[in-house]
Order: C-alpha cells, then structure tokens, then sequence
C-alpha cells in the first residue's frame, strides 16, 4: 500500500471524509509533514480530494483540510465482491464483522442477538459455531478499532498489517464454510452508514 493509499483509506474512516495535515500526519504516520502535504497536494491535482481552509472535524481547529471526493471514494470501495483488505478501513471491517455475526447469529440461533460485538463473538466460538482462531482474529479487528475510536491510538502501517492480516484469516474461513452470509454482508455494507 502507497502513503496515497494510506491517506485516502484513512479519510474513508472519518466523519465527512474530512481533515487536516496535522490530524492526517497523527493518523497515518506520515513523516515529515512537508512529505505528506505534498502527499495531499498531488491527490489534489488528480481530484481524489479537494483542499479548502475550514474547520476540521477531528479538533478544535481551522486549518487546511483534505476532503476525499465522493469518486475517490467510490473508487476505493466500489470493487465487486467481497472488499480487499487494502481498500477497508478498520472502522469498515469492524462494520463488517459486527454484521456478519450477527448474521449467523440469526441464521443459527434465532433473533435475540447480544448488544455487543464482544458477547456476540465469544458466544458464537462457544457454540462452535467461529472456530476459536476465526474468533479471535475477530476480538483482534474489534479491539483495534475500539482502541481507535476511545483511545485515540494512531492506526499506523503496524497496526493496519495487523488488521489485514486477522481479516484474511476471517474471510478465508468465511468463504469457505459461511459463504453465503459473508456475500451477503457484502451487499449490506456495500452503502455506507451516513
Ligand atoms: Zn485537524
């Protein structure tokens, strides 16, 4: 994955799609700054961003701001089938899991599904239902995500290889023995939340 990559696939994971040099340098560990202003610069001149002067939504500041065009990301999202784990952002694959668990919650233990992923994982191991590897991989992708959301951890290169790397363990699985339910989610996260 290219630093464009890095920042287009981290602009994907926030709110508008939005936010400063400073606030991206944070996130993605681009280094040094000048490096990814020239970075956001050069999507710029090819339209996958557009920079305007505003608030940024990730701080109490008004600065420069990056926001990824509605094609970009498009672009990055839009392949048929189920979705690379290059072109996810964690705060997708999280959506993703939480969706397809509880999808085999449904398919196999009826409507009443636990209020948290947490439950809903260790739950469905005990009832051999994810092998005990296939669920860890998914308390993996759920902690990364809870650590980027309340702990405001950078998600560096580190952490996004580890992320890819539980989430192809979890497809390999899921495409193998609940594939229908894994296409099926799919086509539920193919539109994103608002
Ligand atoms: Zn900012």
């Amino acid at each position: 994955m290219t630093e464009s990559d890095l920042v287009v696939q981290y602009l994907e994971t926030i709110p508008d799609r939005r936010c400063c040099d400073d606030c991206l340098v944070k996130k993605t560990r681009i280094r040094p700054r000048s490096q990814l202003s020239r970075l956001c610069r050069d999507l710029a001149e090819q339209g996958k961003l557009t920079r305007k002067r505003g608030k940024c939504p990730l701080g109490d500041h008004t600065k420069m701001l990056n926001t990824l065009a509605a094609e970009s990301a498009r672009a990055v999202r839009g392949k048929a089938g189920t979705p690379a784990p290059d072109t996810l952002g964690i705060e997708d694959a999280w959506r993703y899991v939480d969706r397809f668990c509880r999808a085999i919650w449904v398919k196999h233990l009826g409507d009443d599904t636990p209020s948290s992923l947490a439950e809903a994982i260790t739950a469905l191991r005990d009832e051999e239902l994810v092998p005990p590897h296939e669920a860890n991989m998914m308390h993996t992708i759920r902690s990364l995500r809870n650590m980027v959301v309340h702990e405001d951890v950078n998600f560096g290169e580190h952490e996004t290889a580890i992320a890819r790397a539980a989430w192809e363990i979890i497809r390999v699985w899921a495409e193998r023995r609940e594939r229908q339910l894994w296409s099926a989610t799919t086509t539920m996260c193919g539109r994103r939340a608002a």
